[in-house]
């Protein structure tokens, strides 16, 4: 591994200005899961390590009592997420998300924010954010701005953001009443696998417990970023939600995906699995709002 600096600023603006020094050489890291195997591997070799892990904005978990939003800091790490009891019982499409990521170890140290900025299509913390509308904060040399998750990526490896930007934090609106979530991931094994395909369903239902209101199903791994199931969601919408319409939500959202066969499984396989899960998923959802 080539010899690196490793700069510990302690404020947003300090690390932004840092890179601006360095900027052509210098690289963020937080948890440092995927950027130590990359310089491992020799991937990357910068000359300049510059950790978000001493900026304590950054680490903010918090649910304001007045909105309802949820702030969720960039280094919060995945395991932070899955013991909190509130988000196990308010956000169980974010439990299931991070609580299968990795090993104890992963994510013991792996972050939120470095989850998404890595930008892989199998980003198991990708789906819940952009399920629950999570709006992203970015910080530059160029000052601050927001982009919602759904929007963040690019393809592999790319987001929107510029050289220098930050990822400060993810807010996640209030849900509605009447919500229910669920995420599941599919590996070739039972630990420490990237997921085959990952599946997220987010149903509000309107006061007669019967009629959705707002329908999210989010993949990952079925395309080159995670994406929205839009058809699949607009057929859920404002209808009465039975199983049959559950089911054939699954055949929309199977067809909408863009899976292609890979050394971890073919398009077929995919294709199925969104097609049943995205049933089950949704019936978990209405069990959930029944029970609640
Ligand atoms: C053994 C192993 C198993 C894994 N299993 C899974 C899994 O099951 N599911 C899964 O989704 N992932 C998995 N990963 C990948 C990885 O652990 C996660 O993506 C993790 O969340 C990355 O976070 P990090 O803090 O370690 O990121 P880092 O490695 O520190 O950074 C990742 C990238 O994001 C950038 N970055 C980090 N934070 C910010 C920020 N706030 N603003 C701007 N840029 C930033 C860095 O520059 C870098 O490019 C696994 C990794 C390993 C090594």
């Amino acid at each position: 591994m080539k010899p690196f600096n490793y700069l510990t600023p302690a404020t947003v603006e300090e690390a932004v200005s840092l890179f601006g020094q360095h900027s052509e050489t210098a690289k963020y890291i937080a948890g440092g899961t995927d950027v130590i195997v990359k310089l491992k591997d020799g991937w990357m070799e910068p000359d300049y390590l510059i950790s978000l892990k001493k900026i304590e904005e950054l680490s903010e978990l918090r649910k304001n009592e007045n909105t309802g939003d949820l702030t969720i800091g960039a280094t919060v790490t995945h395991a932070t997420l899955e013991k909190s009891i509130m988000i196990q019982k308010e956000y169980p499409i974010i439990y299931d998300a991070v609580s299968n990521i990795g090993s104890l170890q992963v994510r013991n140290v792996g972050t939120i924010g470095g989850n998404l900025m890595n930008a892989v299509p199998s980003a198991d913390g990708a789906v819940p954010m952009i399920a629950l509308d999570g709006v992203a904060l970015i910080q530059g040399p160029g000052g601050e701005r927001s982009v919602e998750v759904k929007d963040l990526f690019i393809e592999p490896y790319k987001t929107v953001l510029k050289p220098g930007e930050i990822l400060k934090k993810i807010t996640i609106p209030a849900p509605a009443p009447r919500t229910g979530s669920a995420y599941i991931k599919f590996g070739r094994r039972a630990a420490m696998e990237l997921p085959l395909i990952g599946i997220g369903v987010l149903l509000s239902l309107d006061a007669d417990l019967e009629t959705c209101a707002r329908a999210r199903i989010v993949l990952g791994v079925a395309g080159p970023t995670p994406m929205r199931a839009y058809e699949a969601e607009k057929l859920l919408t404002g209808k009465k939600i039975t199983e049959d319409l559950l089911r054939q939500a699954g055949e929309k959202a199977a067809d909408e995906s863009k899976v292609r066969d890979s050394v971890r499984g073919s398009a077929w396989h995919r294709k199925e699995m969104i097609r049943v899960q995205v049933r089950r998923m949704g019936l978990k959802c209405l069990e959930m709002i029944k029970r609640n």
